[in-house]
């Protein structure tokens, strides 16, 4: 359920954070402290 209940908030639109790799820009739906994809460190992220 607490899953689903954040999959819902995220979809309603009332609180959304969007996480982006500084070196390459791909998108993470998750915080991470790396980029999966280059390994890069660089995170940042955007509140909706
Ligand atoms: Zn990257």
């Amino acid at each position: 359920m607490g899953l689903l209940s954040r999959l819902r908030t995220a979809i309603d639109g009332e609180s959304s954070t969007l996480w982006e790799c500084r070196n390459c820009g791909v998108t993470l739906s998750e915080e991470a402290e790396e980029c999966p994809r280059c390994g890069a460190d660089e995170i940042v992220y955007y509140e909706f």
